[in-house]
């Protein structure tokens, strides 16, 4: 069976190392706030081209965590409007929910699946004070047009990177483009902790210190408390497992790239649509999304082969029950996209024999 995604033997590559750095924390005495997470937030912040990475618990605090420092800050209030893709995880949603502001979903580009500036220009009231761009399946935003459009309206932009690490457009990373970007490293993600972890990026100190106080109950400075804060920490053994990781982040990246290059060359198969790619470089491959009208037999048809795929998602975030408020609500170009979808395996490790033969079982597919 080709696993859709081996953790074991993605971190079993670095087992010596992940075990020596593990010892270290366990030696040091010191296993919240220390040395291994103030030199992982100074690495990655570097590594994004920023000046300051704030860790927290995981990617959906990193979120909510950015919104409510604005809110903190005067910059954002209750009631405001956020923009936000329809077609994402609903972490991004839940984020801008959470806070009491109100999420205004837009309809993707239906080629690359990302935000529209077009819609999003549509959706602009007098309300509006932040879009939420997602950096889907590894694929950067055009991050260069929404910045422009929320300049000209003064709107906060907050980047959701947790599917993109390192994924760049005019040799500008992910995470540094907007006001803020918010990163996950779920175990799955291109850098992967072996838990839950986060971290928020960013060049404004004054957020990047509240932020910091607000993922610590609030505080500055030990039992005094400037907020209504939280515990969302980025514990010493996860910093020190990612400080392993990101290392070799590129070169994983590297892999990735080479397995889409192949599944865009090979798979010719016309009831298989390919992703649209304008540039492979402002692509970091976290999922590879084919779109297939008969999914389910497709599926079927590639278990029975031996090869597992998932879907990313099989609901859509206004179809939740969570959000019933907003069910009856229409976004068809999205609703499309999910029935639609199916993840092929690609990874960090995945071995280009396990390409190839993963392409010789979709070109012979006779389904439709
Ligand atoms: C994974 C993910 C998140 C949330 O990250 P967690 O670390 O699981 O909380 C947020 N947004 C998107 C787009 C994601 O894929």
């Amino acid at each position: 069976m080709i696993k859709f995604l081996d953790l074991k033997a993605i971190n079993a590559q670095y087992q010596q190392e992940l075990k020596d750095a593990c010892s270290r924390v366990i030696d040091s005495g010191w296993y919240i706030m220390g040395g291994e997470l103030e030199a992982f937030e100074k690495e990655f912040a570097k590594y994004c081209g920023v000046k300051y990475a704030i860790g927290v618990a995981n990617g959906l605090d990193a979120l909510i965590l950015s919104i409510r420092a604005w809110k903190e800050m005067g910059k954002l209030q209750i009631g405001d409007e956020v923009i936000v893709p329809a077609n994402t995880y609903i972490a991004s949603i839940l984020a801008i929910s959470e806070n009491g502001l109100i999420p205004v979903l837009v309809e993707p580009d239906p080629e690359t699946f990302n935000i529209s500036p077009e819609n999003v220009r549509a959706a602009i009231t007098d309300k509006t004070k932040a879009i939420l761009p997602v950096h889907l399946y590894g694929l950067i935003s055009p991050m260069p047009e929404l910045i422009d459009i929320a300049s000209n309206h003064n709107l906060l932009v907050l980047e959701d990177c947790a599917q993109a690490h390192g994924a760049t457009i005019l040799d500008k990373k992910v995470g540094s483009w907007g006001n803020a970007g918010a990163f996950s490293f779920y175990p799955g993600k291109n850098l992967g902790a072996l838990g839950d972890a986060g971290i928020i990026t960013t060049n404004d100190i004054k957020f990047a210190k509240i932020v910091r106080a607000l993922s610590n109950y609030g505080s500055y400075e030990k039992y005094k408390n400037d907020y209504k804060g939280v515990n969302s920490r980025l514990d010493e053994i996860q910093a020190a497992m990612l400080r392993c990781k990101l290392k070799y982040l590129e070169l994983e990246t590297e892999n990735r790239r080479k397995i889409a290059t192949l599944y865009m060359e090979s798979i010719s198969n016309p009831n298989v649509q390919l992703p649209k790619v304008f540039d492979y470089e402002n692509h970091v491959w976290h999922l590879f999304v084919v779109k297939v009208k008969a999914r389910k037999s497709f599926v079927e048809y590639l278990r029975e082969n031996g090869i597992e795929t998932l879907i990313h998602y099989p609901i859509p975030p206004h179809k939740q029950r969570a959000y019933k408020e907003i069910n009856e609500r229409k976004y068809s170009i999205t609703e499309k996209l999910h029935n639609e979808v199916v993840s092929l395996p690609i990874s960090q490790i995945l071995d280009m024999s396990s390409v190839n033969y993963i392409i010789e079982i979709i070109n012979k597919w006779e389904g439709n």
